[in-house]
């Protein structure tokens, strides 16, 4: 499932592509997952953002200049397993066709997603309403508005430590693999309720590392099957090898070497190691 990292480079990978092109069409037969897609076309790109596992492409009229306000937003959810290629193929759900550029080249991205779990639409710039996990959307963890004071304060009244992460709310982008990764580089359980003073300092300074990390790597890819992430270009990334706990059920701990315990946690597959991340109990006072 694609991560912010694997979001932010797909983000970097396409935005040379789409930056100043004009749409022509925007082809698909799901209006209701991908919806208002049709006030795209004849709009120009002014840049490509992302806000935790949603990439924005900001849209102008045509013969906008570059730097004039967007007055559209394109937002594209990636689901578990949509992702842009430059060539169509069984899986592709949408195709976006550019208007020719300068040399004359037109050009297609083509949007695959094998489980169908990914969506577009196109809204006005922060309307958000259709899109509660992006309205509710809590600060990127690598930018300045992601501050130590307030995330400690809200991780002291938290409940299970890494659903309450992967709700988005504390932090936006930390999902399955990054959540599991930053409690064990800050040793907290992952079902650990109401953190410490110290705990909250860790587990902020571990997301901050572990998310920097891996988009350095060019995020995560998962060789289990079809729908894997991929880079459009085909180019896998690297952030597997650096994986501590998980995927590592039953191997050490690269740190104690006890074995890597996988458990379910609110229905989703949890690493941990049983001896660096203990559960203490911490009733209400
Ligand atoms: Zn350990």
């Amino acid at each position: 499932m694609p991560e912010l990292p694997e979001v932010e480079t797909t983000r970097r990978k396409i935005e040379p592509l789409l930056r100043g092109r004009v749409i022509a069409s925007v082809e698909h037969d799901a209006p209701h997952k991908y919806r208002d897609t049709h006030l795209a076309v004849g709009r120009r790109v002014q840049g490509l953002s992302r806000r935790g596992k949603y990439l924005m492409l900001q849209l102008a009229s045509a013969d906008a200049a570059e730097d004039d306000l967007h007055d559209l937003e394109f937002i594209v959810h990636l689901g578990m397993t949509g992702g842009f290629r430059l060539d169509s193929g069984p899986h592709t759900r949408v195709t976006l066709t550019l208007e020719p550029d300068g040399a004359g080249d037109s050009q297609q991205l083509f949007f695959h997603d094998p489980r169908r779990f990914g969506k577009m639409a196109v809204v006005r710039p922060g309307e958000y309403a259709g899109m509660p996990t992006l309205a509710a959307m809590g600060p990127e963890p690598l930018s300045e508005d992601f501050i130590e004071g307030d995330f400690v304060r809200l991780a002291r009244e938290a409940g299970a430590v890494k659903p309450w992460l992967l709700s988005q709310k504390p932090v936006s982008g930390v999902g399955n693999i990054y959540a599991d990764e930053s409690l064990w580089q800050a040793q907290i359980h992952p079902a650990q309720t109401r953190l410490t003073a110290a705990e909250g300092q860790r587990l902020y300074t571990a997301i901050r590392e572990v998310m920097a990390q891996a988009v350095d790597a060019g995020g995560s890819s998962l060789g289990n099957g079809v729908g894997n992430y991929r880079q459009h270009d085909g180019l896998s990334g690297l952030f597997q090898h650096e994986h501590h706990v998980y995927g590592r059920a039953g191997q050490p701990c690269p740190r104690c070497g006890t074995d890597i315990v996988k458990t379910v946690l609110a229905q989703r597959g949890t690493h941990f190691c049983p001896k660096c991340q203990v559960f203490e109990e911490r009733p209400r006072s």
